[in-house]
């Protein structure tokens, strides 16, 4: 019988998620004896899956795609015997301990301790155009894809902090940013407004929406049109940057878990405690500011260390109560 079947099951640690949090969460808490079941999640190996190159991982000299460094993630929370399962956790139960998860709306098992690696997602605008050319001159992520768009010309849509700074970002990077904002002031903070006024080489395009995308298998520009007057023009850009957002994938701890306005998971500072003793959060679910691989992973570290911790709290607390 496959260990997924097994009833009843009661296993120390369980990580849901399999980005950089969750797999190196998995890493420690393997390593440390704790023998994690780590279940992926819908989307294997999460955000990175859909980027092309990371350059900005520390120890991949010559860079490595963003599906690549999954599956070499995944083998290495396996390499200590991190039990990996294709399968997504659809309910929890924090109100006793241990703590109880439904896996696939049937399978309900129980983990002295869990940390949760769920990550966030960016929003997008929903046009085709935007799947179709993902990777391909579309991002959500200034910080990884600008520097492929060094000295071109590129567009960002938004006017929230995330936009302004994606802009100041690449403005240091391209040579010309047009910041498509779909009405006539922007949304982020003064202090962030005011670096993207001080900028020379970003243009605000005021009242402005995204129509469509130019070009076969890259991007080579931006129809947009103004939803005042109606003008429509192409920009010749070969980089469209979406920053209006993301969304952490936190709906199935809205009940039980603090959040904040925007559903991130609230944990006690300098830590990845949530408010309920065992219950740990790491990765994007938890960072509206950082959202990069590298921080994700260290967030991943501190929950596995969290959790080993609580784990060795609570053993003792047991051999008291029966000795
Ligand atoms: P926000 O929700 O603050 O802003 C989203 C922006 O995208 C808005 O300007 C919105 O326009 C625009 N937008 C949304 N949907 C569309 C659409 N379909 N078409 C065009 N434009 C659209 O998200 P952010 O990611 O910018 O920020 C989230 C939170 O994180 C904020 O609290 C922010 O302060 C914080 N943050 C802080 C940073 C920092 O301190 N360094 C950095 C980044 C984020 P509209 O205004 O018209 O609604």
């Amino acid at each position: 019988m496959k260990e997924d079947d097994i009833t009843n099951e009661h296993v120390q640690v369980l990580i849901i998620g399999s980005g950089p949090a969750g797999y190196t969460a998995a890493i420690y808490a393997a390593r440390a004896g704790l023998k994690p079941v780590l279940y992926t999640g819908a989307e294997p190996g999460g955000q990175l899956t859909i980027t092309t190159d990371v350059e900005n991982y520390p120890g991949y000299p010559e860079g490595v795609t963003g599906p690549q460094m999954m599956v070499e993630f995944q083998k290495q929370a396996e390499r200590f015997d991190t039990d990996v399962r294709y399968g997504v956790v659809t309910d929890v139960d924090f109100s006793g301990w241990p703590h109880e998860v439904t896996i696939d709306g049937k399978k309900k098992m129980k983990a002295d301790a869990v940390i949760i690696s769920t990550g966030a997602s960016a929003k997008w605008l929903g046009l085709a155009d935007e799947t179709r050319l993902n990777g391909q001159g579309v991002s959500a992520c200034a910080v990884c894809d600008g520097f492929f768009f060094k000295g071109q010309d590129v567009a960002v849509v938004g006017a929230g902090d995330t936009a302004a700074e994606e802009a100041s970002y690449l403005s240091k990077l391209a040579n010309k940013v047009y910041m498509i904002v779909r009405r006539d002031e922007m949304r982020a903070s003064k202090i962030m407004q005011q670096r993207v006024f001080n900028a020379k080489n970003i243009e605000i395009l005021w009242n402005t929406e995204t129509e469509g995308l130019i070009g076969e298998n890259q991007v080579e520009g931006v129809a947009i049109v103004n939803n005042k007057t109606g003008e429509k023009r192409v920009l010749n850009t070969t980089g469209f940057f979406v920053a209006i957002g993301h969304k952490p994938n936190t709906e199935i701890f809205e009940s039980v878990l603090d959040l904040d306005e925007s559903g991130y998971i609230i944990t006690k500072p300098g830590t990845s405690k949530t408010q309920i003793d065992g219950v740990f959060a790491t990765g994007d679910a938890q960072d509206r500011i950082y959202r990069q691989a590298v921080t994700a992973a260290g967030s991943g570290c501190m929950g596995a260390l969290d959790a080993e911790r609580f784990l060795a709290q609570k053993e003792v607390e047991l051999a008291e109560v029966t000795q």
